[in-house]
């Protein structure tokens, strides 16, 4: 709920709309950047009574949440939220890329990788450590040593490394270690491991559920900040449908959606969602053009060897491309405002 106070209240007037806020077990907050005060209860036990807040003295306006989400929505903070991770920008108007294979595999491998990305335009080193595989007996990342192998590439080449947590006992060495938390698609939902992101302070890269509804993943996102860390950002990765031609359908109409409900920056995953190479070059143009925050795109120097989503990665000189297409569309973006 947001309380608007008339220009003229008197300090007695807040200090009594905080205490029936306060009543119902809300921990209301006060802003003044609209010339006049704001008085905002993200969130509270029970339901609070509008009528009883409209009827103290000194308010001028009871706005009611039109959403369940409360910190990450628009309502509550109208300004697009802006997201550092070193280099890597979310939010703002750019459009940044984050690159690299599904997983970590070797040394040499992903310092490789990480050159050539970040010779092209990339701000964000992706690589999985911990890799969420739905057969058992597939490749199941490299663990700490595979974070450590990203850490010093990404490193080398100042881009900020990203990588997923799969559970709550790798939270630790993931925050060691990377610069932004990637939680998995199959992991929105798990709530205790969102509450426990929630308490660091690293960037969150949180991944749309397969079969998550947009108000879902806003709701997931509520879990990281509400446990007190606001820098989420989210991404769109493809959802389940009964198309069958791509790996998952990309709901590209998710990025207004979200930029209408949330502050929050949102950014696309167009490997995973087509599951084909030769998809991904479209979907990031798409994202582009859609008014996304970025990309995050899997690329290996050996597609065909590589131990994890080979089908779906891009060749180096595909990459390269793809680049300085971005780069030239990024520009006509800037220059069009509507
Ligand atoms: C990934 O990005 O490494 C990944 C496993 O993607 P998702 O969680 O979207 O399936
Ligand atoms: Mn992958």
């Amino acid at each position: 709920m947001i309380v608007t106070m008339q220009p003229a209240a008197t300090l007695k007037e807040i200090t009594g709309v905080i205490r029936v806020l306060e009543s119902f077990g809300a921990s209301p907050s006060i802003s003044r950047d609209c010339g006049c005060t704001l008085i905002t209860a993200a969130t509270s036990k029970v339901p609070i009574d509008a009528q009883q807040v409209r009827s103290a003295g000194g308010v001028r306006d009871v706005h009611e949440d039109a959403h369940p989400f409360k910190r990450v929505s628009r309502d509550y903070h109208p300004e697009d939220s802006v997201i550092d991770a070193r280099a890597a920008r979310f939010g703002g108007g750019g459009f940044t890329v984050i690159a690299g294979p599904c997983a970590v595999e070797n040394e040499e491998q992903i310092h490789t990788i990480a050159a050539h990305v970040a010779a092209h335009g990339a701000k964000g080193l992706r690589g999985g450590a911990f890799k969420p595989r739905t057969s058992p007996y597939a490749f199941q990342g490299m663990g700490v040593p595979g974070l450590r192998l990203l850490r010093d590439a990404a490193r080398a080449n100042k881009l900020a490394a990203v990588s997923e947590v799969m559970s709550i006992d790798q939270v630790a060495d993931c925050v060691e270690h990377l610069d932004v938390l990637q939680v998995g698609a199959r992991n929105m939902q798990n709530f205790d491991l969102l509450k426990e992101v929630g308490k660091t302070d690293k960037p969150v890269l949180l991944k749309r559920g397969p079969s998550s509804k947009i108000e879902e993943l806003l709701l997931a996102a509520e879990y990281i900040v509400d446990a007190g860390n606001p820098r989420v950002v989210l991404c769109e990765r493809g959802i389940r449908t009964y198309e069958t031609a791509t790996r998952n359908t990309l709901d590209i109409t998710a990025v207004p959606v979200v930029k209408q409900l949330s502050h929050l920056p949102i950014i696309i995953d167009p490997s995973h969602a087509a599951g084909k190479r030769e998809y991904v070059y479209a979907l990031t143009l798409a994202a582009l053009a859609v008014g996304a925050d970025g990309v995050m795109v899997e690329v290996h120097p050996t597609p065909a060897k590589a131990l994890s989503d080979g089908r779906q990665s891009l060749h180096f000189e595909e990459f390269e491309r793809l680049m300085e297409d971005v780069r030239r569309q990024s520009e006509f973006r800037a220059s069009v405002s509507v």
